[in-house]
């Protein structure tokens, strides 16, 4: 018998703990702690502690299968790669789209920006940071210059105030709500708003429970509120930003008072009172936010509001201080590094821009050229576009991802992928996207092969390879290259590892200029920028001077605006959705981990007891929910951790999918759905 550890980094969340795979003859059989990672110091959560679970199922994909007469057959890489590459050669461009994934490496996403422009030549790529976090992208970029979390985790724990809005850390970046709980430990105050009283709200001194879409009045108020007390830091914004009248013109209006931006949010005012006073006079405050900022048709406004209070404080390019964005996926933030967004190159490098479009041109070397200089669709858009101009996209190729489970009205998404001539994906289980697909292609997972994941915190870290990959599946990377030489492209993709493509994203992109494997293969990595290699990398951003060209911050005076769909007689709740500590995503590997599985079965939908009784119905009763989009069948979870007149539900469930419900409306920036606020109706069952 032969056992080895295997070091790696966790293929969940965006936090990027490290841990070992614990290898028996060849397989891996469990987790085991690495005390040597600063991100987790050899703790996990339980989504990591069983992440050796899925690997090895019977049902993971092990041969190309094709589809024919409406079934499944298997066949060998070369008739899938011959049909694949006979097929994309038949249409032109722009009727290509691509979906990369957040859930694969650095070097996948960047092998599969590189064939999308260089082998197919569409300008449409993305991939579900269009689902999370692109207003983060957007708001930040506009904000400091740079779509990024300004701080690193650690130094969260050095905070003496964090204002949490809009994320479950304690659920859903486990290790970092374990900074958070270092923090408050050595004094720091804990202010957390949020429409449900989560995990994350009893760790709270001050909880503010407020209805989902009333983000920016309270960030306004706040503002108001610090201004009208002389908390601002006037030296901060005379030296280091633009547009403060502007703002202050704005958050002074009598819209903002207190009582008014309680009556938007349901917040009582002296708790917005408290609030306000501990970020004015903290000595170091930070703001920590996910989704339930970004999800909205106001995301970016959401995430500008932020930047404004923390640049209004003087809160940033200091430990214990910043705009923190918890990135959802492992590797969502590599996903965007890589360039698998429809506009730009890796390191945020525009698309449209002549320079770096000649540069990404000139270092490919593809002898007739890449895709044009022009912005692609988003992935909602090209939803959109399917739907509504059938015949303009034909041919959809996904890496690693799930949109008929992620993605927001999933009858529209159904709908929109059934009018696609040729589909191809390729992922490790048979997902209910790939269930609608031409052909599937099996893909090896994080723990059987090398590569570079980019977490939360700008932290490039290494996969390790610690088993060979079931039946025929391979490294996404290496079916990619293989299909693009069969399209006759074979000297743009003769990579031989994973380090040479590594190797080439750092020659094209500044920010990973200074990485390479020998520096990234030990515990602490390397935090992007890294612009040489005997640079250290950059844990916290904007310490001297913003990434903006004239070294300023800027604000922006915002107003508040409701959600797209409010509450009416016909659909009278608000509702917002979520994730679980025990569940990931659509759940394609936690629901195939059978610890986690045991956890959580199943889906729920959680109603106050005041409107449950309303509406006549118990705790644990099966109801019908509806939306002007389609109706779900779910158990009732009757509790008063959810605010009155507002409905939750995880989205991880197939059976229950919350997905069904929620509106595609789209922030007109970022182009990200308003997952977070839909109205709609729960109903009782009544027998026939
Ligand atoms: Fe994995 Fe996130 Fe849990 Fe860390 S906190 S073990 S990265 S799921």
């Amino acid at each position: 018998m032969t056992m080895k550890y295997v070091a790696t980094t966790c293929p969940y969340c965006g936090t990027g703990c490290s841990f070992n795979l614990v290898v028996q003859n060849g397989k891996v059989i469990g987790t085991a702690p690495y005390q040597r990672s600063p991100v987790n110091e050899g703790k996990v959560c339980p989504k990591g502690t069983y992440a050796h679970e899925f690997v090895n199922r019977e049902d993971r994909l092990t041969k190309p299968l094709i589809k024919k007469n409406g079934t499944f057959e298997e066949a060998t890489w070369d008739e899938a790669y011959d049909l694949i590459a006979e097929k994309f050669k038949s249409y032109k461009p722009d009727e290509c789209a691509v979906l990369s994934s957040a859930r694969t490496s650095n070097e996948e996403n960047y092998a599969l920006m590189k064939f999308a422009r260089g082998a197919l030549k569409t300008r449409h790529i993305d991939h579900c940071a269009r689902l999370c976090h692109a207003s983060t992208v957007a708001g930040l970029a506009a904000s400091f210059g740079s779509g990024a979390m300004t701080n690193s985790i650690g130094d969260i724990a050095e905070s003496k105030c964090l204002f949490i809005l809009g994320s479950n850390t304690f659920e859903q970046h486990p290790l970092i709500g374990r900074r958070v709980a270092q923090a408050k430990k050595a004094g720091a105050k804990i202010i957390y708003a949020d429409p449900r009283y989560t995990a994350t709200g009893k760790q709270a001194d001050l909880y503010m429970q407020f209805v989902s879409g009333s983000d920016v009045a309270i960030l306004n108020g706040l503002m108001q509120e610090i201004i009208k007390n002389g908390w601002e830091d006037t030296e901060f914004l005379k030296n280091r930003v633009k547009g403060y009248e502007e703002l202050k013109a704005t958050v002074m209006k009598e819209d903002y008072s207190l009582e008014n931006v309680s009556k938007i949010s349901g917040i009582p005012v002296e708790q917005l009172k408290t609030a306000a006073e501990w970020i004015g006079t903290a000595e170091s405050a930070a703001i920590l936010y996910s989704m339930g900022i970004t999800q909205h048709t106001v995301g970016v406004d959401n995430v500008k509001s932020i930047a404004n209070l923390q640049m209004l404080t003087g809160n940033l390019g200091r430990p214990g201080t910043g705009v923190n964005a918890l990135r959802g996926q492992n590797n969502v933030q590599g996903a965007c590094d890589m360039g698998a967004l429809p506009v730009v190159f890796t390191g945020y490098q525009k698309v449209i821009d002549e320079a770096a479009h000649k540069k990404f041109a000139d270092a490919w070397g593809f002898p007739d050229g890449i895709s044009e200089p022009k912005n692609g669709y988003e992935v909602t858009v090209m939803m959109d576009v399917l739907t509504d101009n059938p015949g303009e996209l034909k041919c959809m190729y996904i890496m690693g991802e799930n949109p008929m489970l992620s993605d927001p009205d999933l009858t529209h998404v159904e709908h929109a992928i059934k009018n696609l001539e040729f589909l191809v994906v390729q992922d490790i289980f048979m997902t209910e996207t790939a269930e609608l697909a031409d052909v599937v292609l099996p893909a090896a997972c994080y723990a059987e092969k090398d590569g570079t994941q980019t977490s939360t915190e700008r932290r490039v870290q290494m996969w390790r390879k610690a088993q060979d990959p079931p039946g025929e599946a391979k490294d996404d990377w290496k079916i990619i290259a293989e299909i693009a030489a069969k399209m006759g492209y074979a000297d743009q993709f003769a990579w031989e590892t994973a380090e040479d493509i590594f190797n080439e994203i750092a020659a094209v992109t500044p920010s990973y200029h200074g990485m390479n494997y020998e520096r990234l293969n030990r515990p602490e990595a390397l935090h992007w920028p890294c612009p040489a290699e005997d640079h250290p990398g950059t844990p916290i951003l904007h310490g001297a001077k913003f990434a903006h060209p004239d070294g300023f911050g800027v604000m922006h005076a915002i107003d508040w605006k409701p959600p797209a769909e409010v509450p009416d007689a016909e659909y009278p709740y608000v509702f917002t959705t979520g994730r679980i500590l025990f569940h990931w995503h659509t759940g394609t590997m936690t629901r195939r981990s059978a610890t986690l599985d045991n956890e959580v079965p199943t889906g729920w939908i959680e109603i106050n007891p005041e409107d449950a009784k309303d509406l006549g119905i118990k705790d644990g009763e099966t109801v019908k929910a509806s939306s002007r989009r389609g109706s779900i069948i779910v158990p009732a979870r009757v509790t008063k951790d959810i605010m009155k007149g507002v409905m939750f539900m995880p989205f991880h469930f197939k059976e229950c999918a919350a997905n069904i419900l929620t509106n595609n409306a789209l922030d007109p920036i970022a182009k990200i759905p308003e997952f977070k606020a839909c109205a709609v109706k729960v109903e009782k069952i009544t027998e026939a």
